[in-house]
């Protein structure tokens, strides 16, 4: 059975004490909770302090983006040594207002990903299609160019170390959320891309997560989908109360 992973991306959102503030109040909601794995992604300028507040607890933290370069003359930017000394696990990567905003592709998301991997941290790759991409009727090519870029020269034991986050473009930060059948259905053609590149064993273990407006109230149906393994939370991650009613309701399944 594939463990629910349910991560907060807090996005730029919260000056540093305010995220650790609300990372201690996340820990202490979360103690109990022992099948799902929880992970926040706080700003890379909290990071740091959000993990001496996790540390030893089962809060696991994660960044939101990285260069893949080593290092050198790239300014404004993070590279993966950086993030790792701290002790994140997991490095976010290719999200959609990455891919909109800041130039992110395919390419750069393969090249991310294979440096996150090389390190030996874990890569959340980060999916989904525009509404007009959906509507216009390319929602499978979308997807089947984002999953291979990703993954192009990724070998299946490297596979297995990734999470997908599957989030439709137009379901993030809108309130529109995706039907449960919408996003069971979508997920289930990216488990099968996965399990073309790399066969069934590793499709079946691999883990997708579906974002896009999961809140407390729809996170159970969302939850209860067959190729659903988790979510990637934006709004609803950041205040205690709502991100822990979703872990919650991961913990329940
Ligand atoms: C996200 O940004 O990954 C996300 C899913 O945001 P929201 O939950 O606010 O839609």
């Amino acid at each position: 059975m594939r463990q629910y992973i349910i991560a907060g991306n807090w996005k730029m959102n919260k000056t540093v004490s305010e995220s650790v503030k609300l990372a201690q109040e996340i820990v202490q909601q979360v103690k109990d909770i022992k099948k799902t794995e929880v992970v926040i992604a706080p700003t890379f300028l909290a990071a740091a302090k959000v993990a001496d507040v996790i540390k030893g607890t089962n809060v696991k933290l994660a960044v939101q983006d990285v260069h893949y370069e080593d290092q050198g003359a790239y300014t404004g930017k993070i590279s993966v040594d950086m993030v790792k000394e701290i002790g994140a696990e997991y490095i976010i990567i290719g999200h959609s207002e990455q891919r909109q905003y800041f130039h992110e592709t395919n390419e750069t998301v393969n090249l991310k990903v294979k440096k996150t991997l090389a390190a030996g941290l874990k890569p959340i790759i980060c999916i989904g299609e525009t509404l007009a991409e959906r509507e216009g009727g390319k929602l499978e090519s979308v997807l089947q160019a984002q999953v291979e870029g990703a993954y192009k020269d990724v070998s299946a034991e490297d596979a297995l170390k990734t999470v997908i986050a599957y989030e439709p473009v137009w379901a993030i930060g809108t309130g529109v959320v995706a039907t449960d059948e919408q996003a069971q259905d979508t997920q289930k053609f990216v488990r099968s891309l996965v399990e073309k590149l790399y066969g069934a064993s590793v499709a079946g273990a691999l883990r997708i997560q579906y974002g896009g407006s999961m809140k407390p109230d729809n996170a159970a149906g969302l939850l209860a989908q067959n190729d659903i393994d988790g979510g990637l939370i934006g709004g609803a991650a950041l205040k205690a109360d709502s991100f822990f009613a979703i872990i919650a309701a991961a913990e329940a399944r």
